[in-house]
């Protein structure tokens, strides 16, 4: 045994880190056969398109600020918050991280998370020494709310995803607020809107105020189209926000990013996120329209999201499109491993270059496949 092994925590050995889009295939373009084609990413729920910011490096020789102050000003006015509210945070992958080590202690605590959903929480989890506690959602994809209760006192932070991931559909506000009643007096609950540029009608920011002890999670990841720059926000009354500031990093924004950030928050970055959001929406109902009215796809789950996921007849033709396509260069997220979504596959709304690209290969994906078994 090495000394390493003998030194590391146990657990960790046997541990799968989180299978992101970007460890299963690297951003480099893949070669197929010799060529070197350039990959479609539909796999990571990331905008299309290029970004377009200048930075300037005046001022790169100093430490940034804590949370620098031109970027709490944009995010407080976007969101309508005050900045004691709000935590920049290195994407909202931090904010899940710093939740879980401010308010469980290791190899005592728990959280609960609601499978199928978004991966990170119980790795977080691990990585920490919380345990985990599932309540599924129920056959609607919504909060078992009794399965929930059963767990009050037994669990500290309650992570809830809206919309979800991989699923796509919200959560309805009233069985927000039953979880928000069930554990007022015993655990953090936790409403993740990394998507909810897309529906926000459905945001619960406005429930901030009544409740100490919820906090909602956001992200530029999606709908400002900078998953690269790695920036989100946790939301909070002042006094969570005062307790995840003594565990985050010291330097937690670099000045680069604080820049960027800012101005995806300016008008002109917001008008930008508008239309990005609407456009979106549109090729998701087309692309959606689509996918119903095809033999090999089984169900289309409803989305509010940048993304959709849709079962597939059986195990064999879902393999085979899922196969196909990244064969073609187009990735795409299998779900079947996750909990009650067996054959489900997840697409991005990527470009619309980028859509009638997967819809021509799946053509010719079934096509190829009927020849065959002829
Ligand atoms: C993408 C995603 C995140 C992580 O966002 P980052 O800001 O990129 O860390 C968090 N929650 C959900 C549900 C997501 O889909």
């Amino acid at each position: 045994m090495s000394i390493v092994e003998k030194l590391v925590r146990q657990e960790l050995v046997a541990m799968v880190p989180y299978q992101s889009a970007r460890r299963l295939y690297s951003s480099n373009s893949s070669s197929v056969q010799g060529q070197i084609t350039e990959n479609i990413w539909l796999n990571a729920n990331e905008a299309s398109g290029a970004g377009n910011y200048l930075i300037e490096s005046d001022g790169i020789n100093r430490y940034p600020d804590f949370q620098p102050e031109n970027l709490m000003q944009a995010y407080s006015q976007y969101s309508g918050l005050s900045t004691t509210c709000i935590l920049a945070t290195r994407g909202a992958d931090e904010g899940i991280e710093l939740l879980i080590r401010t308010f469980c202690r290791a190899y005592q605590d728990s959280i609960l998370i609601c499978p199928p959903t978004y991966g990170m929480y119980a790795i977080s989890a691990q990585t920490h020494g919380a345990n985990i506690v599932k309540v599924p959602l129920n056959d609607e994809l919504q909060l078992d709310v009794d399965g929930l209760a059963a767990q009050v006192g037994q669990v500290k932070v309650v992570f809830l995803c809206s919309p979800g991931n991989p699923t796509g559909n919200t959560l309805t506000i009233d069985s927000i607020k039953a979880s928000l009643a069930l554990f007022a007096d015993s655990a953090i609950v936790v409403v993740d809107e990394a998507y909810i540029e897309f529906c926000p009608a459905h945001s619960v920011i406005e429930l901030l105020e009544q409740y100490p002890h919820l906090v909602i999670l956001r992200t530029l990841s999606k709908a400002f189209a900078l998953a690269g720059l790695r920036c989100g926000f946790t939301l909070a009354n002042s006094e969570v926000i005062q307790l995840l500031s003594k565990v985050i990093a010291p330097y937690p924004i670099a000045a680069p990013v604080a820049e960027i950030a800012s101005k995806s928050l300016s008008a002109q970055g917001l008008a930008e996120v508008n239309q990005r959001v609407q456009q979106t929406t549109q090729s998701r109902q087309t692309l959606s329209l689509w996918l119903d009215q095809q033999t090999w796809c089984k169900r289309v789950f409803k989305s509010d999201a940048n993304f959709i996921l849709c079962e597939i007849v059986n195990h064999n033709v879902k393999q085979y499109i899922f196969d196909y396509l990244k064969q073609q260069g187009i990735l795409i997220r299998d779900q079947s491993s996750q909990l009650s979504l067996s054959n489900c596959l997840r697409i991005s709304i990527g470009s619309e270059g980028e859509l009638s690209r997967i819809k021509d290969s799946l053509i010719a994906a079934i096509s190829a496949k009927s020849t065959q078994e002829r």
